[in-house]
């Protein structure tokens, strides 16, 4: 059975729907399939310390993307970096400590990620503007 998700991918300024074909097509090749990719529920106040730009629920293979992003002043590239971000935790696998405690951001992790063609442009636009995210 096909599952329906009532949550949209059409914001006011971009369509997720589109980057994150663009994003599946460039570096994955259109290997992520059966993703759904969608704004979170907007919220009445601003995180006041830090935000968390995106998300992803692998068993449900559902991306979120944090609806401060639907923005003007948001370049596009910066946006794609955080889906691409999500989309790279799709393909490399967590690890584990010698604990068993799960690791998602790993040496390997951070190497996928770099390979975004913007990286450290989105990184230095990140620190730049964070403020602008919270209260
Ligand atoms: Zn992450």
């Amino acid at each position: 059975m096909q599952r329906q998700f009532v949550f949209k991918e059409k914001g006011r300024f971009f369509d997720l729907r589109f980057l994150f074909n663009k994003l599946n097509a460039r570096y994955f090749n259109n290997c992520l399939e059966n993703y759904s990719i969608v704004w979170g529920k907007k919220r009445r106040l601003r995180p006041r310390n830090e935000i968390v730009f995106g998300s992803i629920q692998e068993e449900d293979r559902l991306i979120r993307i944090h609806p401060l992003l639907d923005r003007a002043f948001v370049p596009v590239w910066f946006l794609e970096y955080v889906i691409y971000h999500e989309m790279c935790h799709a393909v490399v696998p967590d690890e584990f400590d010698a604990q068993g405690r799960r690791i998602v951001h790993h040496e390997r992790f951070y190497a996928e990620e770099r390979k975004f063609h913007r990286f450290r442009r989105a990184k230095a636009w990140e620190a730049d503007n964070l403020a602008r995210f919270l209260r």
